[in-house]
């Protein structure tokens, strides 16, 4: 629900973000949800699906925590002229 709205690294704005974005891996910590305040947040590791960047993030407190790969948007788009 509360993906990034722009990729940090390739800066991507889309409409449905849940599409973009592919889940990694998930873990308990970050920010806890605003209706269970009582249990732990969900950090996930999401990758960018135009620029391959892989960051970590905040779901419930929706920020980034950390860039662990950055994107290269760049092989990216010789990838897409070749397929042309
Ligand atoms: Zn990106």
């Amino acid at each position: 629900m509360v993906y990034p709205r722009r990729c940090p690294s390739c800066g991507r704005d889309e409409p449905s973000p849940e599409q973009l974005y592919s889940t990694r891996a998930a873990s308990d910590g970050g920010t806890p949800s605003p209706w269970r305040p009582e249990q732990p947040g969900r950090i996930l590791d999401l990758r960018c699906g135009a620029c391959w960047a892989l960051f970590r993030w905040d779901y419930f407190g929706s920020r980034m925590l950390e860039m662990i790969k950055e994107g290269d948007p760049d092989s990216i788009s010789e990838a897409v002229r070749s397929d042309e």
